[in-house]
């Protein structure tokens, strides 16, 4: 493993066609060392999820250069893509995104499965058993409350062992309590497996506690000028 897990080099991204095309990533640069945790935030809209979906690989940049773990995402087609995003990043999202007709065992097992592990659901019912739902092995979305949805969605997103984990508001879907679990779950999860953590965020305190805070604006990153710890506040700009 390089020391630098990510390194993004000036990307540009536009979304949408015709009058509805937005460009959304105007010259990122960001680079992330392996085992680093880095907050996201910025106003809603400045691009923080696309930024998010474009370093894990789920959409290309119009120009500029990914590099994960030493390689360059630009030299892969969709398969290699895909085969090397489900080794290697670990999703989290905000609406967990499980599977409503799978078990939380299948849906954990699911990411193993497709990439041919002969121990997938030995490994998830391990992964659901660290994230403390052994005992929800056989329920379905559907029977779990919020927080347990995630915590399976962060099994099945571990559960590969990926060296990078991105979580987009991962607790924005959950109430106060219920999130800070989720969040003392994940840093957990950096430093058990020394995994780098990619946290967009709208909470200040959770932005805080990651190794390095990155502020977007409108699409680019926004230099610090204030000491981390008093910036999103002061601005009045958490939404
Ligand atoms: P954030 O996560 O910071 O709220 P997003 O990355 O979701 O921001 O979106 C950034 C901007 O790009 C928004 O103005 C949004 O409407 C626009 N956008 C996002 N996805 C698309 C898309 N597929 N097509 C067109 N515009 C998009
Ligand atoms: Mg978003």
């Amino acid at each position: 493993m390089p020391d630098k897990a990510i390194a993004l080099e000036n990307l540009d991204l536009s979304l949408g066609s015709g009058a509805a095309r937005v460009h959304i990533l105007k010259g990122i640069s960001l680079d992330v060392d392996a085992g680093e945790a880095i907050g996201l935030v910025g106003p809603s809209g400045s691009g923080k999820s696309t930024l998010l979906m474009t370093m894990a690989g789920l959409e290309r940049p119009d120009s500029g250069r990914i590099t994960i773990a030493g390689q360059n995402l630009a030299g892969m087609d969709e398969d290699a893509l895909a085969r090397f995003r489900g080794r290697n990043i670990g999703i989290v999202f905000q609406s967990f995104h499980l599977v409503p007709t799978m078990t939380a065992l299948e849906n954990v097992a699911l990411p193993l499965e497709l990439a041919d592990r002969p121990d997938a659901f030995a490994r998830a019912e391990k992964e659901l058993r660290a994230v403390g739902l052994g005992e929800r092995l056989n329920h379905y979305p559907a029977q779990l409350s919020g927080g347990e949805q995630q915590r399976v969605a962060i099994a099945r997103a571990i559960a590969p062992d990926p060296a990078i984990i991105v979580a987009d508001e991962p607790t924005g879907n959950l109430d106060e309590t219920t999130g800070g679990s989720i969040v003392d779950l994940l840093f957990a999860i950096k430093r058990d497996r020394g995994a780098t953590l990619v946290l967009v965020t709208h909470d200040t305190a959770l932005a805080r506690s990651c190794d390095r805070m990155v502020r977007l604006r409108s699409g680019r990153i926004e230099e610090p000028d204030t000491p981390a710890g008093n910036t999103m506040a002061d601005r009045g700009e958490a939404d």
